[in-house]
């Protein structure tokens, strides 16, 4: 397999898939460069090596082929204010005037091509687009994590057209390392967190984890279903009846396997789903009917905070509470502040998936761990165990 870092770009076009799926406001301004700044060291390799790039990516959900608010030419000057070049555009991904203008590319020279969802074959992974895609470049390099789950021509089929000359950016091949950190080479002790709203969507990776894991601390909406499954009343918090069968066997598969399963103590309870309500501190098993929980209570944090400071490897998946309204965000906010402390006391941390991205943003924290993921959906499934096309692709 290649590699970015020893591959010769000099007189070559890099063709880059990258995810430059960033958010624009009304007036088509981008609101968050966060993901392009993420694919810059990928870009700026090969341009410092003597090569020259071709941007490929998504933005938004296009319906039927082009749409003004969803060009890509709406973020030309982002890029190349990031990258330090002045970036060519070109109005399609595919075509003659796409290919004149790849083929007048010069060294250090940097192309964005138009949307790829404008054309159908991208999520269909229709493979005489991909070949048409292929045409532009001399080497192909997958960047973009956020779409590694799935099979599109220009995440997976596109790879077969270089079968000698495919490799990983930067961003993928440190998002692999990460996860390879927790799930494969881990220092022990290991802890995941997993919170969330639901017990349902996160099955298949609590059970995965368990093989990993030396404690695995459960908060969110879904320990509710957990604390319900050893006979706790839980009064009208948040429960998955068709799962309370479900959280029986993790729990057991839990003590067969020696993984110390951390259910919250307590919690934070409501009469109501609002921030303005009123709230107590109670036993997760001993909600008072009319009250639901919406965050992990003061004995958990304390409980849940010494077993994250005593892990050297930590992932976190999905928030501890309601983080998103004020009274019910402190759980996770001193999760976020525990796993950063660990991380500074010399623990591998990875936060990935979702809403505790967000968390570690609304804190302030995302620099604090060791690496916040970018892939949302892609992340959730690799943690799962699957194999994503994107990767495969670029592997096999
Ligand atoms: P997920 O996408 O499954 O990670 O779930 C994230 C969502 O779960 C967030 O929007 C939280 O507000 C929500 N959540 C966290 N804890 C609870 C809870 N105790 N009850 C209801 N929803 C919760």
């Amino acid at each position: 397999m290649q590699n970015i870092n020893n591959y010769n770009f000099s007189g070559k076009k890099a063709l880059i898939r990258v995810d430059f799926n960033v958010p624009l406001d009304n007036d088509l301004n981008v609101t968050d460069n966060t993901r392009i700044n993420a694919a810059i060291p990928t870009i700026k390799k090969v341009l410092s090596s003597g090569g020259a790039v071709i941007l490929m990516s998504h933005l938004g959900r296009p319906k039927n082929g082009p749409e003004a608010k969803f060009s890509l030419a709406n973020i030309v000057d982002q890029v190349s204010n990031l990258v330090g070049v002045n970036v060519k555009f070109a109005n399609d991904c595919i075509g003659n005037n796409v290919q004149g203008l790849a083929q007048s590319l010069q060294s250090g020279e940097v192309l964005l091509l138009e949307n790829l969802r404008f054309h159908r074959g991208e999520k269909k992974g229709d493979e005489e687009f991909a070949k048409q895609l292929s045409a532009l470049g001399d080497v192909y390099i997958n960047d973009a994590f956020g779409t590694a789950h799935r099979a599109h021509a220009s995440t997976a089929i596109i790879a077969q057209f270089f079968p000698n000359d495919k490799m990983f950016g930067y961003l993928i091949e440190k998002e692999i390392e990460s996860v390879s950190k927790v799930m494969n080479n881990s220092e022990k002790p290991v802890t995941a967190i997993i919170g969330g709203a639901k017990v349902s969507s996160k099955i298949i990776i609590i059970e995965n984890l368990l093989d990993k894991v030396d404690h695995l601390i459960i908060g969110g909406g879904m320990a509710y279903t957990f604390a319900k499954a050893q006979g706790g009343k839980v009064g009208n918090s948040l429960v998955e009846e068709d799962f309370i069968g479900t959280a029986t066997s993790i729990l057991e598969q839990a003590a067969s396997k020696n993984v110390q399963l951390l259910i919250p103590i307590d919690s934070i309870a409501a009469d109501n789903f609002s921030n303005d309500t009123n709230t107590q501190n109670c036993s997760t098993n001993n909600i008072p009917e009319g009250y639901m929980g919406l965050d992990i209570g003061e004995k958990a944090v304390v409980e849940n905070v010494a077993c994250i400071l005593s892990s050297k490897t930590i992932l976190w998946n999905g928030p501890m509470g309601v983080f998103e309204m004020s009274k019910f965000q402190k759980g996770t906010e001193e999760i976020a502040k525990a796993v950063a402390q660990a991380t500074s006391n010399g623990a591998f941390s990875l936060v990935g998936g979702g809403d505790s991205v967000a968390a570690v943003n609304k804190f302030n924290l995302a620099n604090d761990v060791s690496h916040v993921s970018t892939g949302g959906g892609a992340m959730l499934e690799y943690l799962e165990g699957k194999e994503l096309p994107g990767i495969a692709a670029i592997l096999n």
